[in-house]
């Protein structure tokens, strides 16, 4: 089963390893933070205030 990819290049979804000429790479981030997802909920909060 292959996994979906995504170009950097035109930012197409594809489950080819070379897009564009340039290889492809995985849309999902490399790892989930928590810390990082309270971060950008203060942002956004600060914003709104
Ligand atoms: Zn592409």
């Amino acid at each position: 089963m292959k996994h979906i990819m995504r170009c950097i290049k035109c930012s197409q979804y594809t489950m080819q390893e070379v897009h564009c000429g340039e290889k492809t790479v995985n849309p999902k981030p490399p790892k989930y933070s928590p810390e990082d997802k309270y971060g950008e909920y203060r942002r956004k909060a600060k914003g709104i205030s």
